[in-house]
Parts: structure tokens; C-alpha cells; sequence
């Protein structure tokens, strides 16, 4: 399991989207707290949810345990 989280960095460095990152994930754009919404999870792990920010009103999407937050304001 350790090898794992040596490999590739995704997003931001994060390789998973444990439920322990939400202590110090934050919303990109307003640096809040984001609420967790949970479709699949796998031991203590999130593999397929949402990351959504009251203050911005966005959602950002974990797909494959990997959470996309590139804020959405750039286009
Ligand atoms: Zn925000």
C-alpha cells in the first residue's frame, strides 16, 4: 500500500481522496471549507463523490478516487 502512494501525482499531489484530506483540502477559489458528498467509498477511501463550496456554489467531482479541484472560473 505504501509503494502506492509513491507513485504518480495527480491533481494538487494528491493520489487519493482519502477522507483524512478533508482536514486540509480547501475550496480553491475562496480557500473554505468544502462539504463532502460521498456516492462510492472503499476502505476510508472515496473513490467516486463530490467536493461542493457553499460560498462559490460549485461542486467538484471525484471520479476514480481522484479529486478534480481546478477551480471552474477560468473559462
Ligand atoms: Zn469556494
Amino acid at each position: 500500500m505504501e509503494g502506492r502512494f509513491k507513485s504518480n501525482k495527480s491533481f494538487l499531489g494528491y493520489d487519493s481522496m482519502k477522507k483524512d484530506l478533508m482536514e486540509i483540502i480547501c475550496c480553491p477559489t475562496c480557500k473554505g471549507d468544502l462539504a463532502l458528498t460521498v456516492e462510492k467509498e472503499e476502505e476510508n477511501e472515496i473513490i467516486t463523490g463530490s467536493l461542493s463550496c457553499g460560498k462559490c456554489n460549485v461542486d467538484y467531482t471525484i471520479s476514480e478516487g481522484i479529486p478534480n479541484l481546478l477551480p471552474k472560473n477560468s473559462n
